[in-house]
């Protein structure tokens, strides 16, 4: 059992402001692994006080923008001494298969550490243009301020990467709020950022759950909210940010459409969509999880499907052998079901899985992977996230209707369309109302492409350079001629 009795509060340790407690409990034994000092109001406050003192009098945001990016470069060096245990620590708390921890979970921020430092050495700092009425403007990027990042547990390292990194290299001070379920990989984080010596108050790091992210969206000493979760949350934390005249970054929920083109081929469609759609059990954001197929050709897709879902081989994610593991709570486990249930009474065909435990295994929060067809656009399984292993195929008469099924969507996180002609895939993309898109595979998520939603998911932009001005402001110095 792990204790963590220590709150990371402006760049070192501090005891906790309560006794309020995590417990981390394992998805896969269902047993309880650590124990983490919960963040209360009182440590809030304290983080919030160093980081305004490191903003407004502190180096760190008046530094040249090159010696954040060395800062940066030597965290990307004692991350990867350390990364094999930060994947086993994503592992235990999260319930990813230890494969998938350590390549997406923990290689892929890692890659994205240094391609962030990369974009910030091209950004343009300092600009002087000539104004419209003949006097140099010079044009400085300031970062934003004090920033509290607040993320879920479903993709905790590259969530929390994304927006940490991007933040310091602007010259933001930054508090992190980490969800409860996933707090040791970021405690690891707070270790390894201590040893960066960097000014005080620049970094603190405060696991706790909603409340203690409530508190700190309405802190009026934070001067930007970079928030990752629910959509319902998600709403709450805007509120606050209008009131209070905050900027605000809103990564939400999701349910993309995977657009099968009549031209595809069905095995090359199934394995795409296992990989883009099913990986952490499916609990990823940007999942295709609605699969338009054309009615009249529906029976080989559905059987490539089903065919390449039956493969996936669910346990123990400890195990490197495992492709999918547990679900991250009973209540996700619980809520998965309930959709399972709800697609049958609502009249969606259930092709494969629709079960919870893998043959053999009796304890843990899983689901097994489940194909629903000849369901309609307008069921609970084709229209709310689920977040699990879930996929939905609807079937649609030509392209117009496929393209009229994948807009008819409260979301616009993510879609793709699957096609032998590119060119007709790309003037598809062109009409599909969402943040990101891919053609014959999911999006990937390039440290160099702006990704974010339209929608109920969300606005703003993480990664590429749009990630990092994300975190800048404009200031105008006209200088008179
Ligand atoms: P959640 O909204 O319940 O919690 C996310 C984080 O916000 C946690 O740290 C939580 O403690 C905190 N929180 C909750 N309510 C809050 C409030 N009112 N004020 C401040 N903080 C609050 O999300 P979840 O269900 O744990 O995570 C899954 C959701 O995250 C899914 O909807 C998924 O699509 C979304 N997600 C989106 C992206 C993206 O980039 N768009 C990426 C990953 C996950």
């Amino acid at each position: 059992m792990q204790r963590h009795d220590a709150l990371f509060i402006g760049g070192s340790w501090s005891s906790p402001g309560s006794d309020a407690v995590i417990e981390v409990t394992s998805p896969a034994t269902e047993a309880a692994v650590a124990h983490v000092a919960s963040a209360g109001p009182a440590d809030v406050d304290a983080a919030v006080a160093a980081a305004r003192a490191a903003f407004d009098q502190g180096p760190w945001p008046r530094l040249d923008p090159a010696e954040r990016i060395t800062a940066i470069r030597r965290l990307v060096e004692r991350y990867g001494e350390r990364r094999s245990e930060m994947a086993e620590l994503i592992t235990t708390e999260i319930g990813a298969p230890i494969s998938f921890a350590q390549r997406a979970q923990v290689g892929l921020p890692w890659m994205m550490m240094t391609a962030f430092c990369d974009l910030a050495e091209d950004l343009s700092w300092h600009e002087i243009r000539v104004g419209r009425y003949g006097a140099d403007i010079h044009i400085h990027r300031e970062p934003v301020g004090v920033v509290a990042a607040i993320v879920p547990w479903n993709m905790p390292q590259f969530l929390i990467v994304t927006k940490l990194v991007p933040a310091l290299l602007a010259g933001c001070c930054v508090i992190l709020k980490p969800a409860p379920e996933s707090p040791l990989d970021a405690l690891l984080l707070a270790e390894l950022i201590e040893q960066l010596e960097l000014p005080p108050g620049v970094v603190s790091v405060l696991p706790g759950g909603a409340d203690v992210g409530e508190y700190l969206v309405g802190h009026p000493g934070v001067d930007k909210v970079s928030f990752t979760g629910s959509t319902a949350a998600g709403r709450r934390v805007a509120e606050t940010c209008a009131t209070g005249l905050k900027r605000v970054s809103l990564e939400l929920g999701g349910k993309s459409a995977a657009i099968v083109l009549d031209d595809a081929d069905p095995g090359a469609v199934a394995a795409g969509i296992r990989a883009a759609s099913l990986s952490n059990s499916g609990q990823i954001c940007n999942a295709l999880t609605r699969i338009l197929v054309p009615h009249s050709r529906r029976g080989g897709y559905i059987d490539a499907l089903a065919a390449e879902m039956q493969t996936i081989a669910v346990g123990d994610p400890t195990d490197p052998a495992t492709q999918m593991g547990p679900l991250v709570a009973r209540r996700q486990q619980e809520r998965v079901i309930g959709y399972i249930q709800a697609g049958q009474a609502e009249g969606a065909r259930l092709i494969t899985g629709g079960t919870d435990m893998p043959d053999g295994v009796e304890r843990g929060w899983y689901v097994q992977p489940t194909l629903f067809a000849d369901a309609d656009n307008s069921m609970r399984i084709a229209r709310e996230e689920i977040f699990g292993p879930v996929l939905t195929v609807i079937g649609y008469r030509d392209d117009e209707d496929a393209v009229r099924i994948a807009n008819d969507s409260d979301y616009g996180l993510a879609g793709s369309v699957w096609s032998d002609d590119t060119e007709r895939g790309v003037e598809l993309a062109a009409r599909i109302r969402t943040g990101t898109f891919g053609i014959n595979q999911g999006y990937t998520m390039d440290p160099y492409a702006p990704f974010g939603g339209v929608k109920s998911s969300g606005y703003g932009r993480e990664l590429g350079r749009e990630g990092i001005e994300s975190y800048l402001d404009s200031k105008s110095i006209s200088v008179a001629s």
